[in-house]
Parts: structure tokens; sequence; C-alpha cells
């Protein structure tokens, strides 16, 4: 049996959705599916939302509203993927990386030795879905020595008075913090819909607003819908209700909306996801956590303690002693039973564009020794239980056979 790394969800739902909207509305750019989908999100995580055409835009159309360019500087985790770095790289800005903690996500600890006047933002990632320690995060930033440093260019940034905390949240829809949904930990937080992720449109982002008083969440929501439009005050459904034809171009914006007929895909996964989706993941994710637990190799990913719990969106395994050389003759073992995994992360300080910018793996070696030996089994709904009781047995030989 071949077990690919990733599949989506393509079930009835899907395709009678996206049927709905060729065959009945017959509108395919940014219309009643797309509203309908920032509905749903937004009874999800009690916020108002804007929905994007990937998360690397939506969380560059945050940066740019609030002001964020060329001298600034945009705090990330090392350990992430490239697109954390590059939202904030595409606008001029630089990253400044800190190394990561035991559970992937970025260490709290390290973040005030990151922290100048420059510093606009921070990109808290919540790697595989376990939310990063965000009370921990806001306590650096709320101290009064780094609040006195803030150094605000825009109106946003002298309303908001501290740096802004941007959750990439591309991996933790579903998650819960605090008992509370994902959405509402950040001033901003930003999902993914691209194909591998919990829910999908295909290639799709939204953007969810929690900023605090005296922003007005509503109306910024507005203007973010706009921006996303080229600056443009209506969409082209909007324009064409009868008689709606004039428009205005309010600010420079960029061209990032979700077309409806990507939404419907996301709309019918979304309906079934907090009942259905998101259950069944968390079940395959324990079946892994359950079966490697007595392996004394096995170094068990976080998933649930007293104040978080996961969206199970990847499940990433360690293999404890094993170095680059051993974890990749163990995914040789694997490809060859014709089980698909993957490594999350190659860090991005080995990746050629961030070396030739200066960024050195030696400056992050906790972001090393998770990527060393980090091997991610596949995790998604339509993987049946045959297929994870394969993985299992298939990563156990491999790690005995290169033992
Ligand atoms: C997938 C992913 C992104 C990028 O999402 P897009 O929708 O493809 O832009 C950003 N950050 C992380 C951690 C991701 O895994």
């Amino acid at each position: 049996m071949l077990i690919p790394f990733s599949l989506p969800l393509i079930d009835d739902d899907v395709i009678a959705e996206v049927n709905d909207a060729l065959v009945n509305t017959g509108w395919l750019t940014t219309g009643p599916k797309v509203r309908l989908f920032e509905e749903e999100l937004s009874r999800m995580t009690d916020r108002p939302v804007v929905c994007v055409n990937s998360w690397t835009s939506g969380a560059m159309l945050v940066l740019r509203w609030f002001g964020v360019g060329p001298g600034d500087e945009v705090i990330i985790p090392a350990y992430t993927y490239s697109a954390t770095a590059l939202c904030a790289m595409n606008l001029g800005a630089t990253v400044v990386m800190v190394d990561a903690s035991d559970d992937f996500t970025i260490a709290t600890e390290q973040i005030r030795a990151a922290i100048t006047e420059r510093t606009k933002a921070i990109i808290p990632v919540d790697v595989a879905g376990w939310p990063a320690d965000y009370d921990g995060i806001r306590d650096v930033l709320d101290a009064p020595d780094v609040r006195a440093m803030f150094t605000p260019a825009s109106e946003r940034q002298a309303k908001l008075g501290r740096i802004l905390v941007l959750s990439d949240a591309a991996h933790s829809i579903g998650s819960t913090y605090h008992r509370r949904p994902n959405g509402q930990w950040a001033d901003v937080t930003v999902f993914s819909f691209h194909s591998v992720k919990n829910i999908t449109t295909g290639e799709g982002g939204a953007v969810i607003l929690n900023l605090p008083a005296p922003f007005d969440n509503d109306a910024e929501r507005l203007f973010l819908r706009t921006f996303s439009l080229n600056g443009q005050t209506k969409s082209a459904f909007e324009k064409n209700q009868s008689g709606g034809w004039r428009y205005d171009i309010i600010d420079q914006g960029l061209k990032a909306n979700m077309p409806d007929l990507l939404a419907a895909i996301g709309l019918s996964q979304i309906r079934k996801y907090a009942k259905e989706l998101l259950p069944d993941r968390r079940r395959k994710f324990e079946l892994y956590q359950a079966a490697f637990a007595d392996d004394s190799w096995a170094i068990l990913p976080p998933y649930r303690d007293a104040e978080r719990e996961s969206s199970a969106h990847l499940y990433m395994l360690r293999i404890a002693g094993a170095d680059e050389a051993r974890r990749d003759a163990i995914i040789q073992h694997l490809a060859d039973a014709g089980i698909g995994v993957n490594v999350h992360y190659i860090p991005m300080a080995m990746l050629t564009l961030f070396r030739e910018r200066g960024y050195k793996i030696g400056d992050y070696p906790k972001t090393y020794e998770l990527y060393a030996n980090e091997i991610t089994l596949p995790l998604y709904n339509v993987l049946t239980e045959a297929a994870i009781a394969e993985v299992i047995a298939g990563v156990r030989a491999a790690v005995e056979d290169t033992a």
C-alpha cells in the first residue's frame, strides 16, 4: 500500500458546494461564498474575519496595515516555514530570528535580547498546532523598559503603543489556549488554507482581528477588506449589483482577496470541522502517540496540557540520539516501503537565501537539535487506520534497521 504524506479532503460535500458556486451562483471571485466562509470563521473565533488568498499575503497585508517597512525589524522564530520571514522581508523589513524551545515554539526567554527600538512586530508560530507561549510573550512586550523603547512611526503604531503580536496560525485552526479558541490570543491571527492544512481552499488564508481598545475591530475589518482589494471600496460583486458602479481607491492596497470558487471548498469543510474533522485528526494523532509511548527511542510531540490543546496538524516525531544522517536513512527506509514522510523544518538559517543574508545555524542550536532527528508522519482526514498501523510498523522497523 502506498501511503502519501498528505492528501486533501475532497468529498461529496466539497463537490456539492463547488458545484453550487459554479452552477447556482455563477460567481467565481469574491462574493457570497467568501461571505459565508467568513461568517463561519467569525463564529468559530468570535472575532471579525477577512479572508485572503494565502497566509503569506494575509501577513503582508497586516504588516503593511501596521506600517512595517524598510528600517524596521520583525522578530520571528528560527524554527518555522520561510513564509514567516518572507512576509516581512518582502516589505523591506529585517527579520530577527530567535531560537526554539523544546516544544518547537519560539523560546520566550530569548525574545528580550532580540528587541531593539526598531522592533515593530513579533510573529510567534504555533508549530504543528501547538500554541506558542502567548502569556509569556506578552509579559516580555509589556515590560516598562520594552514599551519605553517602542518608537511609533505610524498612526496605528502610536495607537497600539507597543510591539504588534501577529500569530502565525497556519497550523493551529481549532487549537485552544486557556480554553479560548485560536484568534483570541494575539492582536492579529492569520490562518492558512493551503492544500496541506487542516482546512483547505487549495490556496487561501484568513485574518482574525483581536486588537485592544481603542481599535475598533469591525472598522479595521472593513478597512482590511478594502486594503485586500487594491484599496478599492467595492468588490466586483458589489459593483455588479444594479446601480453600484461607482467606487473609490482610498489607499495603496494589495491584491489578496479570496475567490468564491475556493471559499466553497473551505466552507463545506469548516461546517463539520469542530464536530467531525478535528476530532478525527486528534484521534489519529493519539493513535501515534499511544503506539510510540513505550518506545524508548521516541520523543513524543507536545499535544495537550493544562493550558493548551493542539489542533493535531502535524505528527512531529523525534528519534532520540539520531543525527541527520541516521534520520535521513530512516526516511529512505520508509520511502522504500511506500510511506511518505517529511521534515518540519529545514531551519531557515540552513537555506541559501538566509545564509547569504548572514544568518548562521550555529546561532540557533535548539532549532538544529530539533530538526536533526525530526520526522513528520502522515496525518490527515482521509488517512485510514490500517495505513496508520502500517506507518507505525514501518517507523519501528526503520529505526531498528538503522540502529
Ligand atoms: C503553510 C505555512 C505558511 C504559509 O501559508 P500560505 O497560505 O502557503 O502562504 C506560513 N507559515 C507556516 C508555519 C506554514 O506552515
